[in-house]
Formats: C-alpha cells, sequence, structure tokens
C-alpha cells in the first residue's frame, strides 16, 4: 500500500490515502453543499488511487432526492464525500479538509452561486459561476 497522501474525520476513525488529485476544485455554493458541510460553501476534490485505511464500516451514505450520494462518518459526522448519481465509492470526490497536510491543489472557481448565503462573501480572484461551470 503506497499513499502519497492522506485524510481523515473528526473522530478520527475514518482515515484513507491518495495517490493524486485532479489539480483544481471549485468552491460550491449549493444548498446541498451548504447544508451538508454546515458552511458557506462546499469543497470538493476528485482524487486517484483512493484506498481507505481505516474506518470502512463507519461511512454513512446519503442519497438525496436527485440521485447524488453524501458520505458521512457515522460517528462524528464529518463530511467526507460526494458521488453523482450512479457513481462507485471508488469514484467519490472528497470533501477537501479532511486532508491532513497540504496538497497540490487550486481552487479555481466559484460555482452555483445564485444559492450562496446572503452572509457569505465571495473572493474577488475567482471566476464565478451562477450555476455550474
Ligand atoms: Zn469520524
Ligand atoms: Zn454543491
Amino acid at each position: 500500500m503506497n499513499v502519497k497522501y492522506k485524510g481523515s474525520c473528526l473522530c478520527g476513525g475514518v482515515t484513507f490515502g491518495v495517490d493524486g488529485f485532479n489539480e483544481q476544485a471549485a468552491n460550491c455554493h449549493c444548498t446541498m453543499c451548504r447544508k451538508f458541510h454546515g458552511a458557506s460553501f462546499g469543497t470538493l476534490v476528485g482524487v486517484s488511487g483512493l484506498k481507505w485505511l481505516s474506518g470502512k464500516e463507519s461511512l454513512k451514505h446519503f442519497t438525496a432526492s436527485n440521485g447524488t450520494v453524501r458520505t458521512f462518518c457515522n460517528e462524528c459526522g464529518s463530511s467526507l464525500g460526494f458521488r453523482v448519481k450512479g457513481a462507485s465509492i471508488e469514484e467519490i470526490e472528497l470533501a477537501i479538509s479532511t486532508f491532513d497536510e497540504c496538497i497540490p491543489v487550486k481552487i479555481n472557481a466559484q460555482i452555483y452561486t445564485n444559492y450562496k448565503a446572503s452572509w457569505s462573501q465571495l473572493q474577488n480572484d475567482l471566476p464565478v459561476f451562477g450555476e455550474g461551470k
């Protein structure tokens, strides 16, 4: 097992490793990301070579009405990942803040800003997309 970057949930029960990342990710202000992350936006990143190192039995999955699946830790509630409808667990995009170290990913867009919270401030230095990219 040869993972380059590790991540974990808040309680530490779920740990995982990946070999690499999509180089770019977007801050998503859609209502579902806001609810799932309990935050002004969610940031999810595509990964390669994902391995669950511990706590796979603590993963719980929520399927939304549009068929997308959100994965979280059943013990501490940490938001861990997102999948499009019909995607396997291996195709999950991971919540970027679950990584425990610096990772080579650059945020390059702010998406679904039509749904952003009124109190949330966009970043001036990133392109804005009212819907998806
Ligand atoms: Zn946990
Ligand atoms: Zn979203």
